[in-house]
């Protein structure tokens, strides 16, 4: 499938759904956004990063805020740095890299992320690219990302169900969980308030039921 112009999602709505489905629909959906401290730490290093324009060492090229889509995943985005190694035939392979704060995470949502901006990069300089890196600014350590089948298709996948997602218009209820701690959306999702009214409910519903 290739999507029109009108119809491609941000790319970075990936990592979101990734990480909580709710999260995403409320950012893409119903466009909410608040900041918190984990927002605002990962912003200034975005714009640390986004003040350079390019390096360029012997072999390696360095290009920050690089503009990108894909038409065939209907997505449109900004990588943070993209570095172009020189081969021995002389050409140049991109090289995605993704600045993170904190540390690495269980589940795969920045993985993706790193994908997805690496197929924009496949589709728009017809190259192949077999890998990339997630730096974490609380660890200061890079973690090398490798474009294999399986994080392809998960990443193809994940785009569909945003867009599944998005035309649908619904939002999801929500699930505490850890991570909620972690969301800048926690004081407008309420997931604690929900899961009670949720109990609340359901006993009540249960109670008559018995009567
Ligand atoms: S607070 Fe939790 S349930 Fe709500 S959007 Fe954030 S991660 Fe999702």
């Amino acid at each position: 499938m290739i999507y029109s112009l009108d119809d491609l999602i941000m790319l970075s709505a990936l990592q979101h759904f990734v990480y909580c489905e709710r999260q995403c629909a409320l950012i893409h959906v119903e466009q909410a956004w608040s900041e918190n401290v984990f927002t605002a730490e990962g912003r200034i290093m975005h714009e640390k990063v986004d003040t350079a324009k390019y390096e360029s060492r012997k072999n390696v090229r360095i290009e920050y805020g690089v503009p990108m889509r894909s038409l065939r995943l209907g997505l449109i985005g900004k990588a943070d740095v993209v570095e172009f190694h020189r081969t021995d035939d002389g050409t140049w392979l991109p090289f995605p890299v993704e600045y993170k704060r904190g540390k690495s995470k269980a589940d795969n949502c920045d993985r993706v992320q790193l994908c997805a901006q690496a197929i924009c990069l496949e589709e728009m300089l017809d190259v192949e690219i077999r890998e990339g890196t997630l730096f974490y600014g609380q660890t200061r350590r890079r973690e090398d990302v490798v474009f294999d089948r399986e994080l392809r298709m998960e990443t193809e996948d994940v785009a569909e169900k945003v867009h599944e997602l998005i035309v649908a218009g619904i939002t999801p209820k929500p699930e505490y969980s850890k991570k909620c701690e972690r969301c800048s959306l926690l004081e407008l999702c309420m997931p604690k308030t929900c899961v009670r009214a949720r109990s609340v409910r359901n006993y009540l519903l249960t109670a008559m039921e018995q009567e």
